[in-house]
């Protein structure tokens, strides 16, 4: 007996992507599988159900219409969905089928995570677009764009070279990774390190455009002088200045970001403005190349769980202050601000004491439309606080000869070499390694305890004065998030806490209300009661609360005030200001 053959994948596959009508913003996208085998019976078109950088469900599959498949002489085939991003065609014998569809592209602010179409612009990101070969995700592609008379496409895939609207990748997840800004836009360049690197703008006011280059130039050379060159062949951050709600932020990609930021920050481009930058920028190394070995290739069509989060995000999060002052855009105080607001943050978070590190990260997909974290803990934040007393202690122990920096590159170097991500735990074992020292003691408790973090002894080690202070407030014990207009729904509940207390559950809906810290809780003291009304499975009831007592912290950090020559010449080094 003998198994079927796998179908052989196909040997190219070609995308077209057709601006088909800017009024009812529409594209049309076809792909054409090519160099098919005999033996292939059927191939499988599928959408992503996620997107790379952000993890949540998105349903973009909603945007797409008008199926078509035509093998060889634009005969028809018969194309069978299976499920909602799952399209499989019987190929009876072709060498090539094409599979066709629409794309409504009305996406807000010039686009971000879905296709964007109008007069002047379009914005095709790749995974709400274009759907792969189930057969063929590791084949080589190529995309063409088909725009109306006069507009341009950008993207940061590979060139060919005199087709300014078609481009290569050497699979799937490459091409995917490049979205595509098309139309009339702004487009500055510089070479930075033997690389070029451009700057593509949308929105705002263009009289403007060229002091927020020049910044973000900046940015990208001390990026780069940080981590120890350009991973990348070619660079390029995509602007869109909307502030007609939605998304506002960055999102990675491989070669390339995206940024949605409210026009008005145009005139002030500064540290505030540009960590977001840096910290988009970062990812081309910390996630985009040293990656957790679940995130690529990648599964799209289910959640990937992963324990690292705390170190893709925080980690890059905790760089990019420094990332801007070494580029010259803000000063110490800047960076030491942008610490010490991460760590009233969490030492603000009740939800500290209940989730670790690694939970919140390999959890994520369990909290509602949201990628920061779960169970009320952003990774972001408690992961950029574990990086600065990660690089702090690295620094002290080997004489500031080790910083955090030098586990990314060390990272990178394994991931090039190995061609894969790395692995669970391999993090700790570099640090470690590099340090010279067992740090097992501090990364059980960063990562794998909810145990207070080392804050004060480890940055005064740094050079770093931490002013805490400390005030009583009063306390639900809960950690909550805005649902509905007046409804609140309660995220966690601490164990034996007043709310835990009064029998309320993670998942009901405080009602006629929309926060709690600000007027509820700032008007009251431990030991009063509240009365909520709250739902719970489409009932409505009444609870009285009493008011617990919870700690809370906030920070500002200077400078020691007669620091040792080690402890200045290390906070000048984890600040950006290198001696
Ligand atoms: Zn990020």
């Amino acid at each position: 007996m003998s198994a079927p053959a796998l179908p052989a994948p196909p040997a190219h596959v070609a995308y077209t992507v057709t601006v088909a009508d800017t009024q009812e913003r529409r594209l049309h996208v076809s792909l054409r599988a090519e160099g098919l085998t005999e033996g292939t019976q059927t191939l499988t078109f599928q959408l992503p159900a996620w997107t790379p950088g952000w993890y949540v469900l998105r349903g973009n599959e909603r945007n797409l219409s008008h199926f078509a498949v035509q093998g060889p002489n634009q005969s028809p085939l018969t194309v069978q969905q299976l499920d909602a991003r799952t399209w499989q065609v019987a190929v009876k014998g072709s060498k090539a089928v094409t599979f066709s569809y629409d794309v409504k592209a009305s996406d807000t602010g010039f686009g971000f995570f879905e296709p964007y179409l109008d007069q002047k612009h379009g914005f095709v990101p790749g995974p709400a677009t274009l759907a792969y070969v189930v057969e063929g995700k590791e084949t080589p592609c190529s995309v063409r764009y088909t725009v109306p008379e006069g507009w341009e496409v950008a993207s940061a895939n590979t060139p060919v070279p005199g087709q300014p609207h078609q481009f290569t990748a050497p699979n799937y997840d490459t091409l995917i990774d490049q979205p595509a800004e098309l139309g009339t836009f702004t487009r500055y360049q510089q070479t930075i390190e033997g690389v070029p690197v451009s700057v593509v703008m949308v929105g705002g006011e263009p009289a403007r455009y060229r002091r927020w280059a020049d910044g973000v130039f900046k940015i990208a050379q001390a990026g780069i002088k940080l981590l120890g060159g350009p991973p990348f062949e070619r660079y390029s951050f995509f602007f869109h200045f909307a502030n007609e709600g939605g998304f506002s932020g960055g999102l990675e990609h491989l070669n390339c970001t995206v940024l949605r930021i409210d026009p008005s920050n145009l005139d002030r481009p500064d540290g505030d403005n540009f960590a977001i930058v840096a910290h988009e920028f970062i990812h081309a190394w910390n996630v985009k190349r040293i990656r957790p070995a679940a995130l690529g290739p990648f599964d799209y069509t289910r959640p990937v769980r992963v324990k690292d989060l705390w170190f893709a995000e925080g980690v890059t999060d905790y760089f990019a202050p420094r990332v801007v002052v070494e580029a010259g855009l803000a000063t110490q105080r800047f960076w030491l601000g942008y610490q010490a607001e991460q760590l009233t943050q969490l030492m603000c978070n009740p939800a500290r004491h209940q989730v670790t590190l690694e939970e919140t990260s390999l959890k994520v997909w369990e909290s509602e439309n949201e990628s920061e974290g779960y169970g009320g803990l952003s990774y972001y934040n408690k992961g950029l606080v574990v990086g600065l007393l990660l690089d702090t202690e690295l620094r002290r122990r080997t004489e500031n000869r080790v910083g955090l920096e030098d586990v990314l590159k060390a990272l990178l170097a394994q991931c090039q070499k190995t061609g894969r991500g790395y692995s669970d735990g391999e993090i700790e074992r570099t640090a470690a390694r590099l340090a010279g020292a067992d740090l097992s003691a501090f990364f059980n408790r960063a990562l794998r305890s909810t145990e207070e973090l080392p804050i004060k002894e480890t940055l005064e080690a740094g050079g770093i004065f931490v002013d805490e202070s400390v005030t009583e407030t009063a306390t639900l014990g809960l950690t909550w998030e805005a649902a509905a207009a007046g409804q609140i729904r309660l995220k966690s509940v601490v164990p034996q806490g007043p709310a835990a207390q009064a029998g309320l559950r993670a998942g009901d809906l405080l009602l006629g209300l929309d926060d709690l810290q600000g007027g509820l809780l700032a008007q009251r003291v431990p030991g009063d009661s509240l009365t909520l009304r709250y739902q719970r499975g489409g009932e409505q009831y009444t609870v009285n609360v009493v008011l617990g007592k919870e700690e809370s912290r906030s920070y500002r950090l200077r400078p020691l005030p007669r620091p040792k020559p080690q402890q200045a010449a290390l906070l000048a080094r984890i600040s950006g200001l290198r001696p």
